[in-house]
């Protein structure tokens, strides 16, 4: 088999640019283990605004530009919706948190996000005595509804192999790979934290950062916004809400520990007071590139080998971004910005 393109790894990364390839009428198979679950689990929020401080998150208004069409358009082509667009409301926790909001409400950057106005709260159930700052035009993928349904989508046309892509059958020509019985022109490595088995890639500077989620039931609470405190309460429907999410800079498996679930209910138990069940709990490793930013590029010897990979905490809207910008460099020998550039690290 002869395919421009093997990719191995569909998380959000792999299938942006399964899409671009997709869209530009490129061959190409993809490799899934699921040894990873980092896009599965995630809580698939996009939103510009880093909430902490409200600073604009880097590149988000570009990043989004691309996002919210991409995902509309698989809408189409998978006849299912995945983006539910939901404002944020930010517990404010003082009366200097709100004068920073209304300062910060000036930017330019953020007229089309956030609103300058203290929204009062109204439910007796949420702890918010300082009032809400409301971002608009924010919202969430529903990452597991999408990668099923494209997983389907790209098994029913034989071009995924549900298998882990084993590094030492692939075998380098001077400008192609062959692995087991296919030849491509070019692999592009999409494997999240698994990134740090490959042996082509295992050096780049990735620090894990495990974070676990819960799902719980509360069917009295009724909100229908994010709330963002220090987790965020994430409306799923039919009276079931996504709690999240931790960071753990050491634990590198992918089980959902006690330890977690003990952080985020007693975090938790400060915004709501309403009885609830806990019914699920996830966790993932998010790929976090020590500078916080991704890492994009050929391998610096074999130029038929390349990454995309760091999309850290924010893959909803990275992914499509960065898709066009790898295929731009791959394809049309565009270059990479320097801060993405997999160049910037002595690897
Ligand atoms: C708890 C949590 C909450 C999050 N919330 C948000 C959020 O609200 N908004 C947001 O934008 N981001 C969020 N993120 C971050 C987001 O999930 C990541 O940025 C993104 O999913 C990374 O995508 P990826 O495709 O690079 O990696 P992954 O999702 O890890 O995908 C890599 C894929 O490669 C496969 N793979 C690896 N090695 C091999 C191999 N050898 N052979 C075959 N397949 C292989 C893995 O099985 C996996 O499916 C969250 C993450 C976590 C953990």
């Amino acid at each position: 088999m002869n395919v421009d393109y093997i990719i191995v790894g569909l998380g959000l990364a792999g299938l942006a640019f399964a899409e671009e390839l997709e869209r530009n009428q490129k061959s190409f198979v993809v490799f899934e283990d699921n040894s990873q679950n980092s896009s599965l689990v995630a809580g698939g929020v996009y939103n510009p605004v880093i909430l902490k401080r409200f600073t604009p998150v880097w590149d988000a208004l570009d990043q989004l530009k691309i996002a919210i069409p991409f995902y509309k358009s698989l809408e189409k082509k998978l006849n299912s919706q995945f983006d539910f667009p939901i404002d944020i409301y930010r517990v404010f926790t003082s009366i200097e948190e709100q004068n920073n909001w209304f300062n910060a409400c000036d930017k330019p950057f953020f007229e089309d996000y956030m609103i300058a106005e203290v929204v009062k709260n109204t439910n007796k159930y949420v702890n918010a005595p300082f009032g809400f700052g409301r971002i608009t035009n924010t919202g969430k993928i529903d990452t597991k509804a999408l990668l099923e349904s494209y997983r389907g989508y790209l098994m029913g046309k034989g071009q995924l192999f549900n298998e882990s892509f084993n590094y030492s059958l692939l075998e380098l020509q001077n400008e192609s790979v062959s692995y087991k019985n296919m030849n491509a022109n070019q692999l592009v490595f999409c494997e999240g934290y698994g990134v740090v088995k490959n042996p082509y890639f295992k050096n780049v500077p990735l620090k894990e950062a495990k974070g676990e989620l819960l799902t719980i039931h509360a069917p009295e609470l009724k909100i229908d916004f994010m709330v963002k405190s220090s987790i965020f309460i994430m409306p799923l429907g039919d009276d079931y809400y996504k709690i999240g999410a931790t960071f753990n800079w050491t634990d590198k498996t992918l089980h959902p520990t006690e330890e977690a679930k003990e952080e985020l209910l007693s975090k938790l138990a400060k915004i709501i007071t309403v009885p609830y069940k806990v019914v699920g709990q996830s966790a993932g490793i998010r790929p976090t590139v020590k500078d916080r930013r991704p890492i994009l590029g050929r391998h610096s010897q074999y130029k038929q080998l390349a990454i995309l990979n760091g999309l850290g905490t924010r893959g909803v809207m990275l992914a499509p971004k960065l898709a066009k910008q790898i295929y731009g460099h791959l394809e049309e020998n565009q270059s990479l910005d320097a801060v993405i550039d997999i160049s910037r690290f002595e690897l």
